[in-house]
């Protein structure tokens, strides 16, 4: 019989924490720490594959289900000595989703269920206090309804609020025992009118009730796109655990919080958290009331006044550091937990590995190291990749003047400005259009997902640091300052008001996610700091990858950038840049426009020195690296005057009459350019262009070396190439230019001859172009192109959706297509490697520096990825953990 139902708690566990695929995260960390003997209240984990046999079968449970459910909950009810659903003594559990990985806000939990007209007495009876008693019961009430009947919490707290009025008090702890049971019995009634049926007194439908909903609630819209932002599959399904309640609500002696091991902004090696005295679950991370320090340093530090857990619960405060050890000393990371202090006794309710910035991950991993915890190879795989993009990127200048509105808690470091934006919405349409854009909320919600997605930076006038927005951001890695208390948002009115200053929408502002500073207008920013931690962990990575890491760089200054990012030279120059540059657009365009052979080699002739000097820079800073220089690409088109005045320029410096030119530029039209006249097809019907180009670059090569005396390895690419008929004839006008010039200086450079790999059939016929090429480098942007036949420019209008309904699981532009371009790329490596078993492979798109596709790389079997300057300390890192995984 398939067991569907696993028992934790008083010291073991039926699970332990590397069942997360069938308990779900929560409920293998609940297990596990059961197993260690901290203080769990007992439970049950419902498995993640009821949740997919529960979908397959029309939203049926197996038919066994029940019956261990039952039994279970028998042992619950032993180990506490309460009976679930007794009104003399009650058990109340909470019902709890938990799926493989955390997917915060996603999925609802539910409180103290169990809870009914008759088992409210028997809680108020057995813990001596009605207040905790009624108080518990009207947030069940308030919850179920809410989660799983669907009628909206703001009826009950618009309920709470008029009761307030009415009693004419603040705040809740002002309301006695006697108010909650009024509002309890106000709730009820109020479900009933807004469904047409009462709320459920039976504790049994309740149970079931809230298993469904959470089963349910893997489908909901908000679940489902944070699963398409983080790349979860729906098929995992979620768990639901059933578990004794703890109270924190129970009196000035009970408490709940959330707490970190380490810092999660820093990484600092110090405790870090908050807690609320006298309150349950879910208030800490709602943000409702503004939570106090773990720590005495930590509220020192941000000036508070409220006492700290360390100052006024001194003894909880010792077993939760004793259990933070443990944790840390058997996970072997930092965790993130979530703990409850019920009458002075700490229990323990949720452990899991900590959501942290790029910053506090790399620390922690490097002194994770250092501190004997783990090993270099461990602490290269905890770092994500993609992660390190937020310390690629600038942080405000300490020296640039700023106009400081308000300050909030620095929630998710980095800085960045943009227009103020008031709703998700808007902020996803303005980002889509180009806009950098701020989302200011009161505080958010999971229905902000998308818009936080968006933003380059967000901020919240309420809300903690464990808040949503705090939470949701640092995962994201953007920039957030939450409860900036000072500021007022009207949304709906389209202003924010902070001291009397007013920011309409639109308008530009600053955040430092930092120091939590918000400014008026943008403020200048800086370059970030490469030591330190950063350079610990890329030395381990570089010891551990396989894959060397090239750059894309036109100019020199990202040349030089992309060298100080790591880059081991360079793996496509684009020359067409090149000639945008100042006055030289214009011999570009004489050469283009002229009439024959004659004016073009006129042309060429002014070009030649400027694109020597061109590539001489390059080669004097990559000096000792390969550098992969890519002959003319686009269709000639691009180059073409538009405007008179262009058209006039380029007339008089070919001295041709204006009329003439225009038709001539006429006659260039190509009604689809990208598979046009272009690449080598211009190579081969102009061979004078890719001459001048080759000689430029045997000139420069052999200055430098001269120069410097290291040597300058240029390697001479060949664009879309489809057959090895169009290489060979291009190689030998490259080779003949070579002898030319090396006879001319009387010296020589090693150079290569190789070409793009960017159309299916040079993929296929990689065999026989390999017998002319020294090396291939997949174009894997033109080859996405061209593979699956979409333009990447028109594709906006279809591919989002094409990625909402999963037909592409990813943008094939951001991460390679395995299935489609990656199959072409594994074929062409395989078919060119069999014609010439040295032949040096890599890859130019901009699928170089994104984390999966250079995994992909690895597995095929690529000498190296070559991406932007940004993003090479990213594929370093990832190429070491594609080698890690592949051990
Ligand atoms: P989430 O995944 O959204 O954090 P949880 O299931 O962890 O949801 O629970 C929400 C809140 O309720 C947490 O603060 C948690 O500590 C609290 N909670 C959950 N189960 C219990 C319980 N059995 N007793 C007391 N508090 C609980
Ligand atoms: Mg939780
Ligand atoms: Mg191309």
């Amino acid at each position: 019989m398939t067991k569907w139902v696993y028992s934790f708690g008083g010291g073991s566990a039926d699970g332990r924490a590397d069942m997360k695929n069938l308990l779900g995260g929560k409920g293998a960390n609940l297990a596990e720490m059961a197993s260690l003997g901290l203080p769990v209240p007992p439970g049950l984990t419902i498995t993640t594959e009821v949740c997919t046999y529960y979908y397959d079968n029309g939203r049926q449970y197996p038919a066994e289900l029940e019956a261990q459910v039952n039994d279970a909950l028998k042992a619950v009810e032993a180990s506490v000595g309460a009976k679930f659903g007794d009104s003399d003594n009650p058990l109340l559990v909470s019902v709890r989703s938990g799926a493989r990985v955390s997917m915060p806000g996603m999925m609802d939990t539910v409180l103290n269920l169990g809870l009914n007209d008759e088992t409210v007495q028997g809680l108020a009876r057995n813990s001596g206090n009605e207040r905790f008693a009624w108080d518990s019961y009207r947030r069940f009430i308030q919850m179920y309804s809410d989660v799983v009947l669907g009628v909206d919490h703001y009826h009950f707290e618009e309920l709470i609020e008029i009761h307030k009025e009415e009693k004419g008090v603040d705040l809740d702890t002002d309301l006695d025992a006697d108010d909650w049971r009024e509002l309890a019995g106000k709730f009820k009634a109020k479900t009933e009118e807004e469904l047409g049926r009462p709320f459920p007194l039976d504790v049994k439908e309740q149970l079931w009730g809230a298993i469904g909903a959470v089963f349910g609630s893997w489908r909901i819209e908000r679940a489902k796109v944070y699963r398409k932002l983080n790349n979860i599959p729906e098929a995992w399904g979620t768990a639901v655990n059933v578990q004794a309640m703890v109270f924190g609500n129970m009196g000035e002696t009970s408490a709940t919080g959330v707490a970190f091991t380490r810092d999660p902004s820093t990484g600092e090696n110090e405790y870090y958290g908050e807690y609320l005295i006298n309150a349950q679950g879910e208030d800490v991370v709602a943000g409702i009331r503004t939570p106090q320090n773990l720590t005495k340093r930590a509220r020192e530090k941000a000036g508070a006044t409220a006492p700290s857990m360390e100052e006024s619960m001194p003894d909880v405060y010792g077993q939760l550091a004793d259990v933070f050890a443990k944790l840390e000393k058997h996970y072997r990371d930092m965790q993130d937990i979530e703990f409850t202090v019920q009458n002075g006794k700490l229990w323990m309710l949720q452990t899991r590995a900590g959501k942290r910035t790029a910053k506090a991950a790399l620390k922690i991993a490097v002194e994770m190291v250092a501190e004997g915890l783990i090993d270099e190879e461990t602490a290269v795989m905890r770092v994500e990749p993609g992660a390190l993009d937020q310390l690629l990127h600038p942080t405000l200048d300490p020296d640039a003047p700023r106009d400081i509105l308000t300050r909030g808690l620095p929630a998710s470091p980095g800085a960045a400005s943009g227009i103020v934006v008031f709703d998700a919405d808007t902020a996803e349409e303005k980002a889509k259009a180009g806009e950098a854009v701020i989302l200011c909320r009161i505080e958010t919600s999971p229905e902000d997902i998308h818009g936080m997605h968006a933003a380059k930076g967000i901020l919240t006038a309420r809300g903690g640091m464990t808040s949503h927005a705090a939470v949701v951001a640092r995962g994201m890695g953007r920039p957030c300052v939450s409860g900036a208390g000072q500021i007022r948002i009207d949304g709906k009115a389209g202003v924010m008001t902070c001291m009397g200053r007013e920011i309409k929408a639109g308008d530009i502002i600053t955040i430092d996610g930092g120091s939590g500073e918000v400014m008026i207008g943008e403020v200048k920013t800086l370059q970030p700091e490469l030591a330190g931690d950063f350079a610990s962990l890329m030395v381990w990575a570089d010891k551990y990858r396989k894959l060397k890491v090239r750059t894309n760089a036109d100019t020199p200054t990202d040349t030089s950038a992309a060298r100080e990012f790591g880059a081991e030279g360079i793996g496509l120059c684009r020359t067409e840049h090149m000639f945008f540059e100042g006055e030289r657009i214009i011999a570009v365009r004489q050469m283009i426009l002229a009439e024959d052979l004659k004016g073009r080699k006129e042309a060429l002739a002014k070009l030649l020195p400027m694109q020597k000097g061109d590539f001489e820079e390059i080669f004097k800073i990559m000096r000792g690296l390969p550098v992969t220089i890519r002959l003319l690409d686009p269709p000639l088109h691009e180059f073409l005057p538009r405007e008179d005045d262009e058209f006039e320029d380029v007339a008089n410096a070919i001295g041709m009459d204006v009329k003439k030119l225009k038709q001539r530029a006429n006659e260039l039209h190509e009604f689809n350019p990208m598979l046009g006249h272009r690449g080598c097809r211009l190579g081969i019907t102009y061979p004078e262009i890719y001459e001048m180009q080759a000689r430029a670059i045997f000139e420069a090569a052999l200055a430098v070396e001269a120069d410097t005396g290291e040597t300058v390895v240029p390697e001479i690419m060949i664009p879309l190439v489809a057959t090895e008929s169009e290489l060979a004839i291009l190689r030998g006008k490259v080779e003949a230019v070579a002898e030319e010039v090396f006879a001319e200086k009387g010296a020589k450079v090693d150079y290569m001859v190789g070409t793009m790999i960017e159309l299916p059939r040079a993929a296929i016929a990689a065999n026989k172009i390999a017998n002319s090429a020294d090396f291939f480098s997949f174009g894997t942007n033109d080859l996405t192109q061209t593979a699956i036949g979409i333009s990447r420019d028109d594709a906006g209008r279809f591919l989002d959706q094409y990625v909402k309904m999963d037909i592409f699981a990813q943008d094939p532009f951001v991460s390679i297509d395995i299935d489609g371009v990656g199959e072409l790329v594994k074929l062409g490596a395989e078919r060119g490697r069999s014609t010439k078993a040295d032949l040096k492979l890599g890859i130019c798109g901009e699928h170089g520096g994104d984390p999966a596709s250079v995994e992909f790389c690895h597995n095929v079997g690529l000498d190296y990825v070559s991406c932007s300057p940004f993003r090479v300390p990213i594929a370093r890192l990832a190429a070491a953990q594609a080698a890690l995984k592949d051990r």
